[in-house]
């Protein structure tokens, strides 16, 4: 019932990326998934390289969910 997509082929390796908004790591997220390093943010979800960058991130999620830009 949760899942809205189902693909039968084989997992693409470019199918589901995010890029780690607290160190711009590109990282697959079903791998952080199984590794609880994803977090959903105002509707959208983010991934991350690894708990340090997470935490950070669940610290001050504003700092980094807006745009991915850093305040000079
Ligand atoms: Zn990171």
């Amino acid at each position: 019932m949760t899942r809205d997509i189902v693909t039968t082929a084989d997992i693409e390796p470019t199918a589901d990326i995010e890029t780690d908004p607290v160190c711009g790591a590109v990282t697959d997220v079903e791998l952080a998934r199984g590794a609880d390093l994803v977090t959903t943010y105002a509707e959208r979800t983010y991934a991350f390289c690894g708990a340090a960058c997470r935490d950070r991130f669940l610290a001050q999620p504003t700092r980094y969910a807006a745009s991915g830009r850093s305040e000079p």
